[in-house]
């Protein structure tokens, strides 16, 4: 029988161990922590009871990824709910935007805007359950629907800035940026659109649901799916050296390029190991979690209804934001984002206390405690706010990587969204997932398609690691 070992138990290492142990290969998960699930834990951080999302809260690519699909993860437990409101976004002056599954809803809701909104998304998100298999993999690979895909892909070749001059409105603007912003890349940047036409694409064909009970209902329906096709998990045993290993005939990280480096010790070829140290990370986060008795005060109504609330004001403001932190520099209005989950899913609250999940963007291995600037960008649109609060958790840039050592520097998406990283990630070249040494593959989100619960890192790079084994 044919043995594999997968370092790392985030979502894209256990969908990737499923998938070798359903092809008969016994599969060992070692992880560094003392709990397994990577991004898709879920732990009562403020007070008893009140469940919070460390990391991944707001779920559009898991409900879209056609590797949970194929896992059939509702059968494991995974049940989605989808907030009344996708994504809220309010502004100092005049009504803010808000995004629901309906493009068609949201266009009327953004009054003039509302044509350039259904002219520029309602097309390929219709599309979108056809194109998510190639939009969410390589981007090098022959396309079954070159037409569709190219009406997807080429607009988000453009800066968010560029795109957002489609619309005339702030609320539209600021809309679309909230989403681009997601990509941790100055608005100006070239594909720095390309991020967020993406999230509100398949916000509209999916929504943006949250996990019943936690993004750990994830890790759990992984975990116990992982289980039944009898693989084994340790957890609390950090690998320092491939070595360690003894000689699988596979071997899988669930690492950043970082990672890797250091497990190979020299053994990667000259060309992948430049690749690697070549690699950047983007800037960093820092996470508040909180109790908030009655929840956040939102001024603006879409708010006081929304899953997922983009605070950061007008797209310019954004845009001086995100240029900022991509220089070093700790910006006096970061851009923050708000998760509500428990008004999809109250089950995470104790009676009228709530658990808020929000961050800030933040510059890499900033070290300082931006709580502050982040409440008070919330309090601007919700006075009162803090008043409300009742306990408080922090996560730093400096305190990410010793939760997660895939977060260099606090970088959340284990590496920068560049042009060049969009394109071709970890390195360019036809087989990311291959680190050229034999049978070891790489498979974290620092592999196509990138960041996000979708397990499609692992998808892909555990079907190229089978068909290596099949070749052997
Ligand atoms: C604050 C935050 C908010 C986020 N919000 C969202 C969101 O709303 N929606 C969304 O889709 N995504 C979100 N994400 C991103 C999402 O969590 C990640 O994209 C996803 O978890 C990546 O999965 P992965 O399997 O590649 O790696 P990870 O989930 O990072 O797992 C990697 C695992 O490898 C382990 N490991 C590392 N080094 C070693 C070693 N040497 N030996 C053994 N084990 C090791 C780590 O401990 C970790 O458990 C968020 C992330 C953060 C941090």
């Amino acid at each position: 029988m044919s043995e594999a070992v997968v370092v790392g138990s985030g979502p894209n290492g256990l969908t990737a161990a499923c998938l070798l142990a359903e092809q008969g290969i016994s599969v060992t998960v070692i992880e560094a922590a003392e709990r397994p699930g990577g991004g898709t834990r879920s732990t009562e951080l403020t007070l008893p009871g009140l469940i919070h999302d460390e990391c991944a809260a707001i779920h559009p690519m898991g409900v879209a990824s056609p590797a949970f699909e194929a896992l059939g993860l509702e059968r494991y437990g995974v049940e989605w709910l989808w907030p009344e409101v996708d994504v809220a976004h309010p502004l100092d002056d005049g009504p803010g935007g808000a995004m629901y599954r309906s493009v068609e809803r949201t266009a009327e809701g953004l009054g003039e805007d509302g044509p350039a909104w259904l002219s520029a998304f309602r097309a390929n998100a219709e599309a979108f359950g056809e194109l998510r298999e190639e939009i969410l993999g390589p981007i090098v690979h022959f396309p079954r629907r070159p037409l569709e895909l190219a009406r997807f892909g080429l607009p988000s070749l453009r800066s968010a800035e560029s795109y957002a001059r489609r619309f005339s409105t702030d609320r539209g603007r600021a809309l679309f940026a909230g989403s681009a912003a997601h990509s941790f890349r100055p608005l100006s940047a070239p594909m720095s659109a390309s991020i967020g036409t993406a999230l509100i694409t398949a916000g509209h064909a999916f929504g943006l649901p949250v996990a019943r009970g936690g993004t750990q209902a994830i890790a759990d329906a992984l975990l116990g799916l992982a289980a039944g096709r009898g693989v084994t998990v340790e957890t609390g045993r950090r690998i320092g050296d491939l070595g360690e290993l003894g000689g699988p005939d596979l071997v899988l990280l669930d690492l950043a390029p970082q990672g890797v480096l250091e497990l190979a010790r020299g053994r990667l070829p000259g060309r992948i190991e430049r690749a690697y140290r070549r690699y950047r990370y983007g800037p960093g986060s820092f996470k508040l979690d909180l109790a908030v008795e009655g929840g956040i005060p939102w001024k603006d109504e879409a708010c006081r209804k929304a899953g997922t609330v983009h605070v950061g004001g007008s797209i310019e403001e954004i845009a001086i934001a995100e240029a900022e932190i991509n220089r070093g520099r700790m910006p006096e209005r970061p851009f923050v984002l708000v998760g509500q989950q428990y008004l999809a899913d109250p089950s995470r609250s104790v009676g009228d206390l709530h658990p808020l999940w929000i961050y800030g963007h933040v510059p890499s291995a900033w070290p300082g405690d931006a709580s502050d600037a982040i409440l008070d960008q919330v309090e601007r649109f919700a006075p009162g706010f803090r008043e409300r609060i009742r306990a408080t958790f922090t996560r730093s840039t400096l305190e990410f990587p010793r939760y997660n050592e895939n977060y260099v520097n606090g970088d959340i998406a284990v590496g920068e969204n560049s042009a060049r990283q969009l394109l071709f990630r970890p390195r360019v070249g036809l087989d990311p997932y291959s680190t050229g040494m034999p049978g070891v593959f790489i498979c974290s989100q620092a592999t196509p398609p990138g960041g996000g619960v979708h397990g499609m890192c692992g998808w892909h790079a555990a079907r190229r690691a089978i068909r290596h084994l099949e070749r052997a």
